[in-house]
């Protein structure tokens, strides 16, 4: 990306390996981010021009001399932070947080090959070559179904639970098939778009609400007896989002919040009355792709239905300018 709404494809140098932990992988598939628009959109500070990209999967083809748990040939996936998965922070299941966290949107994955620093914690192999039909839902599962999964268990989603959707993106989307697969009794999907409410009902949702702001908890409220939703999920990042997110939810419920956070600012007398538990930030997608990439090769979910456009990766202007006008809940891009 060049500057806000400048999107080229060219030729760079091909990556290497330049540390003893780092990876080189073909990329299988690729995809724009509901991230990737701040930027696009100005909203950003960025040093330009940037490579973009921080979702994939790929095809191990060389690797470095202390990589042990992924050899070439091997179809992998990880995550938007490479990570060393053994420091105390990963331990505890906050790889995104990692001690030597490294952003692998620095490095760029809307490519066709990228180097992948701290393979062994950071890259998860699938049995075997997975069926081409099951390379979208393994995509997915490297941020937004990683991500969305992670907001539900933050959230507390589970079995008697009301959960409440804000945001109706791929992460919000998937938080609702997380919420389905965690046992939630109730899915409130709070979108405006046929196509997403759609999938939102697809993917478990059990309502959907058009209203927002006050007018949306206040449905929310109605739907619930008065008392607000158990566990509220949070996939916008706006200060809209995040006031609709903690007043959805009731006294002692819980929010997840996983839209990256522009310019949110939380008065501190609301915070305080209104006793939920805020729990989020950048996914650690690593903790749960172990079972994430078993159940899709299992094809027990697929994530993968939020892809409703493809290009050739020499299309990704085109990718991301659907993405910004909504024309294309997610996009993905063949190298
Ligand atoms: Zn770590």
């Amino acid at each position: 990306m060049y500057a806000p709404g400048d999107v080229r494809v060219e030729d760079r140098p091909d990556p290497k390996i330049e540390r003893p932990t780092d990876a080189i992988i073909r990329l299988s598939a690729t995809c724009v981010c509901g991230s990737d628009l701040w930027p696009y959109r100005g909203q950003d500070t960025v040093d330009w021009p940037a490579p973009m990209g921080h979702e994939y999967v790929g095809v191990v083809e060389e690797t470095g001399s202390q990589v042990s748990t992924v050899k070439p040939g091997d179809f992998v996936i990880g995550s938007f932070f490479a990570s060393d998965n053994s420091c105390e922070i990963c331990q505890a299941g906050y790889q995104s947080r990692c001690i030597h966290a490294e952003p692998v949107g620095a490095i760029g994955t809307q490519a066709e090959y990228a180097r992948i620093p701290l393979a062994d914690g950071t890259l998860v192999a699938t049995p075997g070559m997975p069926e081409p039909d099951l390379i979208p839902a393994f995509l997915a599962a490297s941020d937004v179904l990683g991500t969305g999964w992670f907001a539900a268990v933050a959230a507390g989603a589970g079995p008697g639970k009301t959960v409440t959707v804000v945001g109706d993106g791929a992460v919000g989307l998937l938080g609702v098939l997380a919420a389905r697969q965690l046992g939630a009794e109730r899915i409130i999907a709070m979108s405006r778009h046929e196509p997403r409410q759609a999938l939102a009902r697809e993917f478990g949702a059990t309502d959907i609400i058009t209203e927002r702001g006050d007018d949306g908890v206040a449905v929310i409220k109605d739907l619930t007896k008065g008392y607000g939703a158990h566990s509220v999920i949070e996939a916008v990042g706006t200060q809209e989002s995040m006031r609709q997110a903690i007043r959805s939810a009731r006294p002692g419920g819980h929010v997840g919040y996983v839209g990256v956070s522009h310019d949110v600012v939380l008065p501190g007398d609301e915070l305080f009355f209104s006793g939920v538990h805020l729990h989020g930030g950048p996914a650690p997608v690593r903790r749960f792709l172990p079972e994430l990439t078993g159940q899709i090769w299992q094809r027990t979910i697929d994530p993968g239905r939020v892809f409703d456009l493809t290009l050739p990766l020499e299309k990704a202007a085109d990718a991301y300018q659907a993405m910004d006008q909504r024309r294309a809940i997610k996009v993905l891009l063949q190298p």
